[in-house]
């Protein structure tokens, strides 16, 4: 796993790393700070201010000054001038912001760096999205003379908690919209990776974003995190993350009702029928859940295929598996990096000794890397496990971890209803070159986003969410907008 010296990250530079509120980059109120570890050897890449509910109060209080203040007058191209300022600067940037991602949570450099169209893009089109803020001239049926119309107002104060998969564009996803429809935003980032939040709020200021718009609090979930989800002054959480997570933060928003938006995990199917193009859908299968190492909420994680084709099928899946580099994410070649933490490694390997009990039978894999400097680090290769059954706990649970369940079906009525037996319902793709088959598979299965012969494209254009205990709400796309807006209904009689 050699990997030449690294230049030192400018972002890096020894200091602790501090909570912005009200513009002001400021330590925790206790003054403690946690750890960011590497993944890649156990390191402290930094330490960061630890963030608590008194935090979490001086951070909201200075999201609703902001937004009762002057802010709340911004003109549309004002506010459609920041994010294209801030496109631009993430643009410019974005090879840092790649890099902290990878040595902070572990994923490969060419997947972190391969996401600036979309996080550049996404900012762009929340953009051109302050242009179509607008409510309607309604029609009435009211005696008298009624003018009726209604008005797109901001939510207010939204606190944003997001995960650490892929840190840098979850944080534009909630960013976008808050500046757009003239919102006022704390973020709280995850442990695992809080470093690109971070520069992405000093980019955010340089765009020219007023002081208490954006506002950072760094800390645990269980503290800083909650405190946010229960705090009585904030409208709206945008949260993504684990569907546990998501139940205690509909618990916790219950005292103020506030708004939410919850993108949780999956247990998406990937279906392969016999007629697809095989190389093409094997390629897709694999790349569907190694991708990041697993560490994707739309992963394809349960792998249905056509049973004439499922044991050679299987095969090719795991020839393309065994071929992923593993090793330094910092390595352009590196296809698989390390798992973002302990605890995910904890987690994930815990799930590879469960497979295995449950009597399904990895055909590659299967095991922690624990040979030379891997030792150091969280590495998990590739895992297929093959004869897996529907109700095996691998194939019902978010193991967030490379870890493929392959299981074979025969016809389109058993397959719909096993590809829908899951409480998820995030993704699900489908390989044939029947449109019919295709077009079934869509309409039947219960999940928010259905890739035909493709897994995982996204467009900013597009809405994202999930069915069932895969959330409510979308992210990009027109809908996602409507989620940070308030309609007003004015009836004015003349
Ligand atoms: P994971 O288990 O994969 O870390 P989580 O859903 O726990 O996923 O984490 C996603 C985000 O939710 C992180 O920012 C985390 O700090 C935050 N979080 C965790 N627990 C809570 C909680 N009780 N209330 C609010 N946020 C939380």
């Amino acid at each position: 796993m050699n990997i030449a010296a690294q230049a030192p990250h400018p972002f890096l530079d020894g200091k602790p790393k501090k909570l912005l509120i009200d513009g002001k980059w400021s330590d925790a109120i206790t003054g403690t700070t946690f750890p960011s570890i590497s993944p890649v050897d156990g390191s402290t890449l930094a330490d960061i201010a630890q963030g608590g509910v008194r935090d979490i109060n001086l951070a909201v209080s200075a999201a609703r000054k902001a937004f009762e203040g002057p802010w709340s007058k911004t003109k549309p191209f004002e506010r459609q001038a920041m994010l294209l300022r801030l496109a631009e600067l993430v643009e410019r940037d974005f090879h840092d912001l790649a890099t902290l991602d990878t040595l902070d949570m572990g994923a490969p450099i060419s997947f972190t760096s391969g996401r600036k169209t979309r996080a550049v893009g996404l900012l762009r089109y929340f953009a051109s999205a302050v242009m179509m803020i607008n409510g309607d001239t309604t029609g009435n049926s009211l005696p008298g003379d009624f003018f009726t119309y209604t008005l797109k107002e901001p939510v207010g104060v939204v606190g944003a908690i997001i995960p650490w998969n892929t840190p840098v564009t979850a944080a534009i996803w909630k960013l976008g919209p808050v500046i757009a429809t003239g919102c006022t935003i704390v973020l709280k980032p995850a442990e695992e990776a809080s470093l690109s939040s971070l520069r992405l709020a000093e980019l955010a200021m340089e765009a020219g974003i007023p002081p208490g718009v954006v506002n950072v609090v760094t800390g645990p979930g269980d503290t800083a995190g909650a405190a946010l989800a229960a705090h009585t002054d904030v409208d709206k959480i945008a949260f993504t993350g684990s569907h546990f997570t998501g139940q205690k933060i509909v618990q916790a928003s219950a005292r103020n009702l506030k708004r939410l938006t919850l993108e949780l995990g999956g247990k998406s199917p990937h279906i392969v029928f016999a007629d697809a193009n095989l190389d093409e859908a094997a390629q897709g299968a694999a790349m569907g859940v190694f991708v990041n190492s697993g560490q994707v909420c739309a992963a394809g994680t349960r792998l249905f295929v056509e049973r004439k084709i499922y044991a050679e099928f299987i095969e090719r899946v795991a020839d393309l598996g065994r071929k992923l580099p593993v090793g330094h994410p910092l390595d352009p070649s590196t296809q698989i990096g390390p798992l973002a933490s302990s605890a995910q490694l904890e987690r994930v390997t815990s799930y590879l000794d469960l497979g295995a009990s449950e009597g399904a039978r990895p055909i590659m894999g299967g095991a922690r890397l624990t040979e030379g400097d891997f030792a150091k680090g969280y590495f998990v290769p590739p895992t297929l496990f093959a004869d897996v059954k529907d109700n095996m706990r691998i194939a019902q649970e978010e193991i967030f971890g490379p870890v493929l369940s392959a299981m074979p079906f025969e016809g389109m009525e058993e397959l719909v209803e096993r590809a829908n037996s899951s409480i998820f319902g995030l993704g699900c793709g489908v390989w044939t070159r029947d449109v019919t088959k295709a077009h079934t598979v869509a309409r039947a299965v219960r999940a928010g986003n259905v890739w035909v012969n493709n897994y995982g494209a996204m467009d900013v254009q597009m809405p994202f969410g999930g069915y069932k205990m895969s959330g409510y709400g979308r992210e990009s796309g027109r809908e996602s907008l409507e989620a940070y807006l308030q309609t007003k209904a004015v009836y004015l009689r003349f």
